[in-house]
């Protein structure tokens, strides 16, 4: 039997050599490709070298290669072109992601496996792992990839009746040239990431892409609940499918009411879905099952696995109960819109926040204040963030870091300040954590730590 080389006689310099990029260099290689690493870290070429794959820096001398897989931390333009990139893109070549290479092995394959990409500003990750656990308890084959869980080069080839739903950031999305998503999933746009897209046109065009390429047979899902989002609308020829989290849609998925239906009547009661409170997460579910019901799922099916899913970690997860007071880990909120869906959840609480601040800070959040019977402040940008919060009256402390701001946080929520502590940080978390996941963590420790000086698990 002939050995699968869909990528015999490609030369790729792969670049970054982290989470996903390692295994996307082993992949290549063992697919018949050419393969040269790099990374700026000797870490990474350490590891490399003893998987035996060849290394060498490829913005030295003349770009050999047919492409550069770049990992999508890397920026190739905005702020600034890493040199491996700049060397690429000088010599005429593409700079790509590991789904691409995913896509194109599939279909050499000869497998019609479908390609599911779901994108937005927020909410990917968990309408990713929603729509692979209902495709799931629906009995198909479907992975989940990308940016969520395993790296795309790491899943394995599907039969035809296989599905890969795959988070699509748009760092990947303005790196591929071949994927043509059957279905498309775009859940909304705000202000972000704005430092490696120049500004919003520059952004929409990235996420677009996952609409690219797409024919009349396939399904562009669009959520309608903000303006940049519902203007993609026509932009392709695939058929539309609006989704929304609090408005009706014709020939759409909606809730209204605290009820997910479509224009045959209603789905689910989204109070028997535990994990997705909000009409963020409904939005969430209604893209979800627009993607489950175009699979060929039915409705009963899809609206149980809706009640069993799990949740994601760090996105408005209770990590603990103490004295009534409900802790509330949504570390990964790393912008204020994602901040807002979840002090908008609450009535009154007390709120961690700070870091590294994004564009307009925490201005948007305004209509919330109300809400906040103290914040906590950690993190570089604390001061701009207060700076907001003192021209709106707020109570307000700087403490610098969590390890200050969970027990304070604690003590005053006991004294009856408000029933919930919610770490929403609204910033990034590169001042002081590897990532959200470090941070939210961090958050669930202390909150542990917290449960045994009472005496008790949290
Ligand atoms: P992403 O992968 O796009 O960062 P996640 O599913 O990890 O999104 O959710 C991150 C945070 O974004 C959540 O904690 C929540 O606060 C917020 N969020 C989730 N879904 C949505 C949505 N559909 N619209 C707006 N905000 C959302």
């Amino acid at each position: 039997m002939s050995r699968f080389a869909p990528f015999a006689g490609e030369r790729i310099a792969v670049a970054g050599l982290g989470k996903a990029g390692l295994p996307a260099a082993l992949r290549l290689a063992e697919w018949g490709a050419e393969v040269t690493c790099w990374d700026d870290n000797a870490t990474g070429r350490v590891a490399a070298e003893a998987a035996g794959l060849t290394v060498a820096d490829p913005a030295q001398g003349p770009f050999r290669w047919d492409a550069l897989l770049l990992s999508p931390g890397i920026p190739h333009h905005l702020p600034k072109p890493h040199p491996a990139a700049a060397a690429a893109i000088a010599a005429g070549r593409p700079v790509l992601c590991d789904v691409d290479y995913l896509y194109r092995a599939v279909r050499a394959a000869g497998s019609t496996a479908r390609f599911v990409g779901i994108t937005g500003t927020n909410g990917k990750s968990t309408t990713t792992a929603l729509l692979q656990h209902i495709l799931e308890r629906g009995g198909m084959a479907a992975v989940a990839g990308g940016n969520l869980g395993p790296a795309a080069l790491s899943l394995s080839i599907l039969g035809a009746d296989g599905v890969y739903v795959l988070e699509m950031s748009s760092y990947s999305l303005e790196r591929i040239r071949n994927v043509r998503f059957n279905l498309g999933v775009m859940l909304n746009l705000s202000p972000d990431h704005l430092d490696r897209h120049g500004d919003m046109p520059g952004y929409r065009t990235a996420k677009a892409q996952i609409f690219a390429r797409q024919q009349p047979r396939d399904l562009a899902v669009l959520g309608m609940d903000d303006d940049w989002s519902r203007a993609l609308r026509g932009t392709g020829p695939a058929r539309w499918r609006p989704v929304s989290g609090c408005t009706p849609q014709p020939n759409g998925i909606w809730a209204e009411a605290g009820l997910l239906r479509d224009e045959s009547g209603p789905i689910l009661d989204l109070a028997e879905a535990a994990a997705l409170p909000g009409s963020h997460n409904a939005q969430n579910a209604a893209a979800a099952t627009a993607c489950a019901l175009e699979l060929g799922l039915d409705r009963a099916i899809i609206a149980d696995a809706l009640r069993s899913y799990p949740g994601l970690p760090h996105r408005q997860e209770k990590v603990g109960a103490l004295r009534g007071v409900a802790f509330i880990n949504d570390s990964k909120a790393t912008n204020a819109d994602s901040t807002a869906r979840a002090l908008a959840s609450y009535p009154r609480l007390i709120w961690i926040a700070g870091g590294t601040a994004k564009e307009g800070g925490i201005d948007s959040l305004v209509p919330f204040f109300p809400r906040v019977a103290e914040a906590l402040l950690i993190g570089r940008d604390a001061p701009l963030l207060a700076a907001t919060l003192t021209a709106h009256g707020v109570p307000h402390r700087i403490l610098g870091t969590l390890e200050a701001a969970v027990p304070a946080a604690a003590a005053a929520a006991f004294a009856g300040a408000a029933p919930v502590v919610l770490l929403s940080p609204a910033c990034a978390s590169w001042d002081q954590f590897t990532g959200y996941d470090a941070r939210g963590e961090r958050f669930r420790e202390l909150v542990a730590a917290l449960a045994q000086g009472e005496g008790r698990a949290a």
